[in-house]
């Protein structure tokens, strides 16, 4: 990614950094994403193994609210 302002794909509108919380297990963690088609697990309906994904950065236009999501190490907390 260059250091120029992200533009809106949509309208051109600034792109603001945000992220996805998962609040679903008390500690609150920023959302990952995983390779691969989903596997069904019998004990946690679907198989991904805690802090195994690669966390995800969210930027919203905050002219029309377009989302463009991308995937790094960068976006994890910190
Ligand atoms: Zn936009």
């Amino acid at each position: 990614m260059t250091k120029e302002p992200m533009k809106c794909p949509k309208c051109s509108g600034a792109m603001v950094q945000g992220f996805i919380p998962d609040y679903s297990d008390g500690p609150i963690y920023v959302e990952g994403w995983i390779e691969g088609q989903p596997a069904k697990s019998f004990w946690t309906k679907t198989k991904a193994a805690k802090g195994e994904g690669i966390p995800i950065g969210a930027f919203r236009c905050e002219k029309c609210g377009f989302l463009e999501f991308y995937a790094d190490s960068k976006f994890a907390a910190r």
